[in-house]
């Protein structure tokens, strides 16, 4: 299993260790209690310049032809120095997934060098205020027009908008049917568009949220992605790395490892036992992640491995910084701050590109091989 990726990781470690990024981390994670964090560009973009932000990239677009596992080490190392990492995810692994692999080579080359580089972050517009779990309802529509598409609806719960340049955006086609699934399209729009507004949603996850409204945007079509049916099988593709599970099992250590330094420094862990348990779950859910990642990385990752890793890692990670919160009591730790980014942070983990309920629910399914789990012998 190429769980090490050793000198990647020493590289990212050495970095990360530069007085500058190190500046600009520790300002980002010392927020007010509410406040929140924003992108760390400066890191992005060393990273980027290092070919460090998406390795697995082919270099012509910004990475270093390396297998899928590197893209994750560096995923794992960000979550373990406790680097905000929704821009790169939504830019990286989810937009950038998606256009290299189903994009125009124009496209392709238009949008990944920069996004590699960190030199541009990409939101992701799914989500509408009545289609989360399920996106086959979405009610954001598009329309043909003499030379591109408009589109019109809302999109919410999307992270790093703030800081995007351009969202990628599932809209279903006017006129494309009665199959939600097979009528759904991705586009490419640019975030200063005048038919685009953008609100800030109030919340207690650090990293912000928005509300993107489009009211009859207009894209040319370089703006739609693959064909106007493949939406669908695009955006559940797009997902792979994320759902691996490698990301919540690095938060779930480095949260581990703060709260045992934090109680020591009170003066002896309470909670010992718990603390114990929740140190052997923690190195069995990066096993559990990284054997994803090789299957990912064979091409053979199953809907359910992968429901399951991102399942349990993501519990995990809450379950860690629910007893935090528990041992600590709502003041935290000040010399620990990370801790209390975990008690904000946690409870979207479980939601994320997926929810706990959903990922179960792809787990039986996928184990009875598609059937209707209630008809079925088990
Ligand atoms: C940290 C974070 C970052 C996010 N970033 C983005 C982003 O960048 N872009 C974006 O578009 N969206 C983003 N989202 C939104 C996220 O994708 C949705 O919150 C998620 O898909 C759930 O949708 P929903 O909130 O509408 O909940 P709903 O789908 O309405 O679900 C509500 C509850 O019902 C349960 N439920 C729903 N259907 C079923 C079912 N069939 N069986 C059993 N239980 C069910 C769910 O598990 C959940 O507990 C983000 C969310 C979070 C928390």
């Amino acid at each position: 299993m190429p769980v090490e990726n050793s000198d990647l990781r020493n590289e990212v470690r050495h970095l990360l260790a530069e007085p500058e990024l190190r500046e600009e981390l520790n300002g980002i994670w010392r927020t007010p209690p509410h406040g929140e964090c924003p992108v760390p560009r400066l890191t992005y973009r060393e990273l980027g310049r290092h070919g460090l932000l998406a390795p697995h990239w082919p270099p012509e677009y910004g990475g270093r032809g390396a297998d899928v596992s590197a893209g994750a080490a560096v995923a794992e190392e960000l979550a373990l120095h406790g680097v905000p990492d929704s821009a790169r995810v939504n830019t990286i692994d989810n937009a950038g997934t998606t256009l290299l692999t189903f994009g125009t080579e124009r496209q392709r080359r238009r949008h990944c060098p920069q996004m590699a580089a960190g030199r541009v972050v990409f939101s992701v517009l799914y989500t509408e205020p009545d289609a989360g779990s399920d996106l086959g309802g979405m009610a954001t529509r598009a329309e043909r027009t003499a030379d591109g598409w408009r589109l019109t609806g809302t999109k919410t719960w999307n992270a790093t908008t703030a800081d995007a340049r351009y969202g990628i955006c599932a809209a279903r086609v006017a006129g494309g049917g009665d199959n939600a699934y097979a009528a759904t399209a991705l586009f490419v729009v640019p975030l200063d568009h005048p038919a685009v507004r953008i609100e800030a949603l109030p919340t207690v996850n650090p990293e912000p949220f928005f509300t993107v409204h489009l009211d009859g945007a207009e894209v040319d079509d370089e703006a739609l992605i693959g064909s106007p049916d493949a939406g669908w099988s695009m955006l559940t593709e797009a997902l792979g790395l994320e759902r691996t599970g490698i990301c919540f099992a690095g938060r779930a250590r480095r949260w581990l490892d703060q709260l045992v330094r934090a109680l020591e420094a009170r003066g002896g862990p309470g909670g010992a036992q718990e603390l114990s348990r929740l140190d052997a779950e923690v190195t069995a859910a990066r096993l559990l992640g990284w054997r994803a990642v090789a299957d990912l990385s064979d091409g053979r990752l199953g809907a359910a491995a992968a429901a399951a890793a991102k399942w349990w890692n993501s519990e995990l990670a809450q379950r860690v910084a629910r007893l935090a919160w528990e041992l600590l009591g709502p003041q935290g730790s000040p010399a620990f701050p990370d801790l209390m980014v975990a008690v904000r942070e946690a409870p979207g983990l479980t939601l994320a590109a997926g929810t706990s309920e959903m990922q179960l629910s792809t787990v039986v399914t996928d184990l009875l091989d598609g059937g209707d789990p209630w008809e079925e012998p088990i």
